[in-house]
């Protein structure tokens, strides 16, 4: 990833069918539109290769998770329970609906540790939000007992991991609502836009509703439909998804690739006898997008990244400093700035996240290298950034 990286015809093509025909919207003006309809298009399609009944495609991967969230019928005060290790948007999407996240933490997947779940169940949890991070994913089988166990939904932000797959099902199918993101650095992209995939119908008219200001979308007058509930905009325009329509018939390509290069590169850092490799799940294949792995400790971890960077080795993440990825980099989050209030539920059960332990998430990510997997790289650069990896690593033993 990402998918820009090779942007071609196929791309053009698809938005200068929207552009002929000048219907940027995804609804409506069905006379002027030539038959284009990409946005439905896109969903047909994604749902199909997601092996799930429906898909609800918005304008983004956060906008994704926050409407499949409200489409379950999650809301103030329902606690959501998330991974300290993540993309910020997992607990933005929650808090977006008065819900409250309830940090939890990761285990040598570098996604959430199923027995420290267990123990964050309250009478207050309604869902439980694995993400799965750099391309691998949560133990899902052990998560989707506690789900049944408590009568929790099982969401999967699977924004990060598009064509992976657990159990033989893509990831984001196998839980109850599955979420992705197409933002511009992800493996298939359209610019700005998300999708949410589910087998369950009501939820499935709940996204459509919610993602479109509660519009029943019954019968093809607009301005006549009526709202069943409150919602919002999160719609996804033509023009971005039309570019999502020629991107996910690359979908197989990319991880093809991707998997070509995660293999190269893995098997020459097997040779170093200090690096071990992240765990991935039993029945799990990861989408191959990066190549994660431990060093023995913080201190060669750090330094092992810096050397990396030394030896010209790019687009190497060392997450346990990085502003996005981890709750260390979280300051705003941790001291509560919000703009304008808070709701009162958020503020009254939220964890401390000051002093709560997350001495389990520092030990593991204090000592993990995410290497990004790049579509664009040639054999020769692929072999030469392997042998730096090795050098720049062996340097800090
Ligand atoms: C990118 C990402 C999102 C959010 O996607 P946007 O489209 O950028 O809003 C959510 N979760 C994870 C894990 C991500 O990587």
């Amino acid at each position: 990833m990402p998918g820009f990286e090779l942007f071609g015809n196929e791309e053009r093509t698809e938005v200068n069918d929207v552009l002929e025909s000048g219907v940027l919207m995804r609804y409506g003006f069905d006379g002027m539109r030539n038959e284009h309809w990409k946005a439905r298009e896109f969903e047909t399609a994604f749902a199909a290769k997601m092996k799930s009944k429906h898909c609800q495609l918005v304008s983004s991967g956060t906008a994704a998770l926050t409407v499949a969230l409200a489409s379950a019928g999650i809301g103030a005060g329902d606690e959501v329970i998330m991974p300290t290790f993540t993309f910020v948007a997992s607990f933005e999407s929650i808090m977006m609906l008065g819900a409250v996240p309830v940090l939890v933490d990761i285990d040598d997947t570098l996604t959430l540790d199923p027995k420290a779940v267990e123990k964050a169940i309250s009478s207050k949890t309604k869902c439980i939000m694995p993400v799965h991070m750099c391309g691998s994913m949560a133990n899902l089988r052990a998560l989707k007992a506690l789900c049944d166990q408590h009568n929790l939904v099982l969401l999967e932000d699977a924004c990060q991991a598009i064509g992976g797959s657990y159990e033989g099902k893509p990831l984001g199918s196998f839980g109850d609502l599955g979420c992705f993101s197409f933002d511009y650095v992800k493996t298939i992209t359209c610019g700005e836009g998300g999708a949410v995939i589910t087998n369950n119908k009501k939820f499935a008219e709940h996204a459509d509703q919610f993602q479109d200001h509660g519009h029943d979308h019954i019968g093809n007058d607009r301005g006549a439909e009526t709202h069943p509930h409150l919602g919002y905009n999160f719609r996804i325009s033509e023009l971005n998804a039309a570019v999502g329509v020629a991107q996910l018939r690359k979908l197989e390509t990319f991880i093809d690739t991707q998997k070509h290069t995660y293999s190269i590169i893995k098997e020459a850092l097997s040779q170093v006898a200090e690096i071990s490799f992240r765990r991935v799940p039993e029945g799990g294949v990861e989408n191959y997008s990066f190549i994660s792995f431990f060093l023995p400790n913080q201190v060669i971890a750090e330094k092992a990244h810096q050397a990396l960077s030394e030896h010209g080795v790019d687009a190497c993440f060392y997450w346990y400093k990085n502003n996005w990825h981890y709750i260390n980099g979280w300051e705003h989050l941790r001291n509560m700035k919000s703009l304008g209030k808070l709701p009162e539920e958020i503020r009254k059960q939220m964890q401390d996240f000051n002093t709560t332990d997350f001495s389990q998430s520092d030990s593991i990510m204090g000592r993990t290298i995410s290497s990004l997997i790049k579509l664009s790289w040639t054999k020769a650069q692929v072999k030469a950034r392997a042998e730096a990896m090795v050098k720049a690593i062996k340097s800090v033993l």
